[in-house]
């Protein structure tokens, strides 16, 4: 019988949100795979294990994903780790995940720190639908195709970006989706200096044009204003007609048309006259 591939998170900058759960699953596993073996292995002395490990990073998924598989065939258990964060959010995890769910290999999600939730959920923007961009691709052209797609997009956006490229990011956001778009820069969060920053895309981008970002960054973006909704004119007059049928004079009927039917008084009333 295989084993099972535990994601297991880590804290995202403060320690204090290791669980219980997170550190049983990392003591019972027959090995670890870590992203980073330096960085996790700091995590393990913190907590007292020590375990065997495995590089699974994005230089070597080729060869580690199918090695790392192959244990888990023979029955060995394995906790997944990254730096920071849940295991497969917009890091190497993903693959090995995908390559554990074809073949049929129990995956286990222990939840826990992700940027992205925690990024979401102090954003004050509206949180019941959502888009997770994560990092944006880094070639021109499909960035700006993937940039183009969003002009309309209505949901809420996150986005993951690496300091070094925050500034031109920023300032290509608020030119495709408008200097004003209401959006919420998150730094550096569960850390010692966590800042929110709740400023529009083009004051954002302006910010940073004069000043080196430094740290960890979320940004969340507020989506697009929905596109008002179209009136079917010819329904709204027929609909003129039909309460003149039941005896109400004509403008009357237009008044009471146009509230049922959400659309301008004075657009019916002139098109029903026009038509005449
Ligand atoms: N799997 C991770 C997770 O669960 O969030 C994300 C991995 S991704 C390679 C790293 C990115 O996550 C960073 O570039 C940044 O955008 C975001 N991130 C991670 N930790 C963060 C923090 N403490 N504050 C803000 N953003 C963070």
């Amino acid at each position: 019988m295989s084993g099972t591939l535990y994601l297991v998170p880590t804290p995202i900058g403060n320690l204090g949100d290791i669980s219980r759960r997170m550190a049983d699953t990392l003591a019972q596993a027959d090995f670890i795979a870590a992203e980073d073996t330096r960085v996790t292995v700091k995590l393990l002395n913190h907590l007292g294990i020590k375990k065997p490990m495995a590089a699974y990073h994005r230089h070597n998924l080729d060869t580690a994903g199918p090695a790392i598989l192959n244990r888990l065939l023979a029955g060995e258990n394995c906790a997944l780790v990254t730096d920071a964060g849940t295991p497969a959010i917009s890091d190497p995890g993903e693959d090995l995940v995908a390559l554990c769910a074809a073949a049929g290999v129990p995956v286990c999600a222990i939840p826990g720190p992700c940027a992205l939730p925690t990024a979401l959920s102090v954003a004050g923007l509206p949180t019941s639908r959502f888009t997770f961009e994560g990092f944006l691709p880094q070639n021109r052209k499909n960035r700006r195709a993937q940039l183009d797609a969003l002009r309309e997009e209505e949901r809420t956006m996150v986005f993951y970006e690496a300091p070094h490229k925050l500034a031109a990011t920023l300032a290509e956001l608020a030119d495709v989706l408008g200097a004003d778009r209401r959006a919420v820069l998150c730094r550096e969060l569960t850390k010692l200096h966590e800042e929110i920053l709740r400023l529009p895309l083009g004051a954002l981008a302006e910010r940073y044009r004069q000043q080196q970002p430094r740290g960890e960054f979320v940004l969340v973006v507020e989506g697009a204003a929905p596109a008002p909704e179209e009136v079917d004119l010819d329904a709204a007059q027929a609909r003129v007609e039909q309460l003149r049928g039941q005896g109400l004079a004509l403008k009357q009927a237009a008044a009471q048309a146009a509230r049922e039917m959400g659309c301008s008084r004075r657009t019916l009333y002139e098109r029903v006259l026009g038509k005449r």
